[in-house]
């Protein structure tokens, strides 16, 4: 019997060390990591720069709090901001307090400017923002909502479609917030025109543009943020999972003028930003950097869609490819989950996005090898389930 409560479905197995795209269990198998801990470890486990940072932080001071200036957060705010063009940004622990922060600046910054009545907030079928009560409620998805009734007021529903966004404006409305590539409802693209559209929707009707970059950001699609990709600067981006490799750490990037809302008291963290945090963070944007990771995610992620798609023509269970970069959905016929256990058998871990999506997310860094490996035993898990 676990002492541990039952909210996870796990699988029996468990790793005890990893080494960039590698993982190895308790009795010494290795398995091949198309997971990245979910989008965290996109440097790969144990990158050497990032523990260095670590080890060397924790020697030093792991924690202050936010009472005192922290150099380690001004440091990491001004890359984020050179990188982003938003120039103020605000740190915490994970994706849905970023989530979080976000929701509650757009009403704080709508109400200051617009009036009491703007709170409303607009999210999208298949979205995913988070489990805390304000952020599942954002979340389009009943399955996560059942039994936390009630939800949070303020959050509308619409289609991916920009005439229902539209119409779904009203008087209370105060923001947009929407995953580039929605990554758990299933690894769809929103797509350039439509996150445009977006973009100039917001600027007619005077809405704060959000998007929830948590698993998109920090390389993972080719480009640091996705929404180079569109072209399109939000007011308000949110990050984490990628941020720390691994430590964890969120945070929320604003435009200055819509960050000026945010007062002294008016929001806050007790570890956000923490000097351990921080010295994580640098350490992975300054080797993203160094080692070029972003143009190499965007090369591989090519080579990957193309040997997804020699699949997609190979079997018939596979009806497509979706996504960008390293953040790729092979969709199926029937449920992924199947598909998943047999990969693991083989040695190769992968995750489901919705129902019937399979979704892959190696690190930034993987070896042209690796993929084949990778590709091969994905290749041999197909036949296992056809047999
Ligand atoms: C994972 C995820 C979140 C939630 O992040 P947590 O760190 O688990 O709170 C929010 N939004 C998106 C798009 C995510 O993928």
């Amino acid at each position: 019997m676990s002492s541990l409560m039952n909210n996870y479905g796990r699988f029996p197995v468990a790793f005890v060390r990893g080494q960039g795209s590698k993982l190895w269990d308790e009795a010494g198998r290795e398995y091949l990591d198309f997971t990245s801990g979910i989008a965290v470890t996109n440097l790969g486990h144990a990158h050497p720069k990032v523990t260095a940072a670590i080890q060397a932080q924790a020697e030093t001071l792991l924690h202050t709090s936010n009472l005192y200036r922290i150099p380690l957060q001004e440091q990491v705010a001004t890359k984020l901001a050179e990188l982003s063009g938003l120039s103020k940004a605000f740190f915490c622990n994970s994706g849905a307090e970023a989530n979080e922060a976000a929701i509650k600046l757009a009403r704080k910054h709508s109400q200051a400017k617009h009036g009491a009545h703007k709170h409303e907030i607009l999210t999208l079928h298949d979205s995913f923002h988070g489990r805390t009560l304000a952020t599942v409620t954002a979340t389009c998805k009943p399955k996560f909502q059942e039994g936390f009734a009630p939800l949070m007021p303020g959050f509308r529903y619409v289609e991916k479609e920009l005439a229902a966004i539209e119409q779904a404006i009203g008087d209370a409305t105060c923001a947009v917030l929407v995953e580039p590539i929605q990554g758990e409802g299933g690894v769809h693209p929103l797509g350039a025109e439509f996150l445009q559209g977006l973009r100039k929707l917001c600027d007619q009707n005077g809405l704060l543009l959000i998007f929830d970059e948590v698993q998109t950001g920090i390389g993972r699609t080719g480009h640091m943020f996705a929404f180079e990709a569109a072209g399109v600067l939000p007011d308000i981006v949110t990050l984490a999972k990628g941020l720390g490799n691994g430590v964890p750490v969120g945070a929320m990037l604003a435009k200055e003028e819509v960050a000026s809302a945010f007062g002294p008291g008016t929001h806050g963290s007790t570890f956000g930003g923490n000097p351990l945090a921080m010295a994580a963070a640098l350490a992975v944007l300054t080797a993203i950097e160094e080692e070029g990771l972003v143009q190499r995610a965007r090369a591989i992620g090519e080579e990957f869609e193309q040997k997804l798609a020699q699949l997609v023509d190979k079997f018939s269970c596979l009806t497509g490819v979706r996504g960008q970069g390293l953040l790729r959905g092979l969709a199926l016929n029937r449920p992924a989950a199947p598909l998943v256990t047999k990969c693991l058998e083989r040695g190769l871990l992968v995750l489901t996005a919705g129902e019937n999506t399979l979704r892959l997310l190696p690190p930034l860094n993987l070896s042209a090898e690796e993929l084949d490996l990778g590709m091969g035993l994905l290749e041999q898990a197909l036949s296992d389930l056809a047999d």
